[in-house]
């Protein structure tokens, strides 16, 4: 029996956990996902210093006469040595530790300056324009917690604390197999009855665009020897994506050869459309995801099933796309009993989201796939949709970003 797009994705979900771990250089490290919680090593700032180029000074001392130049401590430099005493002052630069007695740093566009003494403008508030130590992070602070996306916010903390490289899960490399006697590789003649097998490279951008590793595994014909073969080759990878070969065709094997290489069948079929004949199995830890033929299919069947899998792989803690609400600008009627996915273009109307079909939802028409910039995901249960009618979408891309137009 066909499972529910839900339940089929927590299924998936469920048998699937973080690779191991491995340290990478901090230049290789945005968009990984930290393995261990960060907790700072020591103090940031590491000691007081000074927020801006200035003079340091103690506060009291300010608003009578002019203070007495005493010592200059540039960025680089040390305060060893520099101290500020009553009536005197620093000058300082900005990042430079601040000398022993002084309470404030005042910047040098308040000051004026002459014959070795500086005369402060304004009134000078204690603490002003120094930088605590500590102040930022505490030294045993748990700072990036285990599970965050490296962002060059993140790459900036742990740099600020010397670390050169970082601990993160692992990445999947993910074996892509086409299947078909159709089928030619872009580049290849195209002879007659041959389409060209678009389907891995599509497959290869959606992957490598999560950050993953795509392995090319070229085509396997539609006969048992060549199939195994090719299944036993993409089965070393963490993960296996198949397209094609799924359907209830005299050809299509990919299921039966599955389990003869060793491959336990969790579900085969969903209530979905497109993309009905969706398999999935693992052997041992590696996943494999049959996805059908038809590039659209493939496309949404990863979107919706193989990107969350690949995300909780990577350690990501939040895996399933989160969905936008949008109003559908005409109705829309489907069957009763499977979801259906959408291809939408979605537009900020200044009153909400609006969703409009992307055009022939037929599943052999790859250009509304081009002007689609979110997936309307329509619920099994329902088959009327209202012109007006708030709907949940997955977007693809930027709202404002309608691909090719027309
Ligand atoms: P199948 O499920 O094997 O019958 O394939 C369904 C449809 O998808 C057929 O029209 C195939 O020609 C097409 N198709 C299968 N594999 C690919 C591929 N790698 N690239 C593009 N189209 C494909
Ligand atoms: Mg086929």
């Amino acid at each position: 029996m066909a499972k529910t797009f839900e339940c089929a994705r927590a299924l998936i979900l469920d048998k699937l956990s973080p690779l191991p771990s491995e340290s990478v250089s901090l230049l290789e490290a945005v968009g990984r996902v930290l393995a261990e919680e960060f907790k700072a090593p020591s103090d940031l700032p590491l000691w007081d210093n000074s927020a801006m180029d200035g003079f340091a000074l103690r506060a009291e001392d300010c608003g009578t006469a002019p203070l007495k130049i005493e010592g200059y401590i540039p960025a680089g430099g040390t305060a060893e040595g520099v101290a500020v005493r009553a009536g005197t002052a620093v000058r300082i630069m900005t990042g430079a530790p601040t000398p022993a007695g002084c309470d404030s740093v005042v910047p040098v566009e308040e000051t004026e300056e002459a014959d070795g003494r500086v005369l402060i403008k304004g009134p000078v508030r204690a603490g002003e324009h120094i930088r605590v130590r500590g102040e930022d992070v505490q030294r045993g602070q748990v700072v990036i917690a285990a599970g965050t996306v490296l962002r060059p916010a993140e790459i900036n903390m742990l740099a600020a604390f010397g670390l050169n490289t970082v601990s993160v899960f692992g990445w999947p490399r993910v074996a892509i197999l086409s299947t078909g006697d159709e089928l030619v590789e872009p580049g290849e003649p195209i002879g007659p009855g041959q389409i060209v097998n678009s389907n891995a490279y599509s497959l290869a951008a959606a992957v490598r665009e999560l950050g993953a590793e795509p392995l090319m595994l070229g085509i396997a014909r539609d006969n048992r020897e060549s199939l195994s073969e090719k299944l036993n080759a993409g089965l070393k990878a963490d993960v296996l994506i198949t397209s094609a070969g799924v359907s209830m065709g005299d050809r299509d094997l990919v299921c039966d050869v599955l389990q003869e290489v060793g491959v336990e069948s969790l579900f085969w079929k969903v209530d979905i459309k497109p993309g009905r004949p969706t398999a999935f199995g693992l052997k041992g830890e590696t996943p494999v995801f049959s996805l059908p033929g038809n590039p659209v299919s493939t496309m949404i069947t990863f979107e919706e099933f193989v990107r969350p899998a690949l995300l909780k792989m990577m350690g990501h803690r939040s895996v399933i796309k989160p969905f936008v609400k949008a109003r559908l600008k005409e109705a829309v009627s489907k069957k009763v009993g499977r979801l259906q996915f959408l291809r939408v273009q979605v537009v900020e109307s200044g009153a909400g989201l609006i969703a409009t079909s992307a055009g022939d939802q037929n599943t052999g028409i790859l250009r509304t796939m081009l002007r689609a910039n979110g997936i309307a995901v329509l619920p099994a249960a329902r088959g009327e949709f209202t012109a007006g009618e708030e709907v949940d979408i997955h977007l693809l891309g930027a709202v404002a970003d309608l691909g090719q137009a027309g």
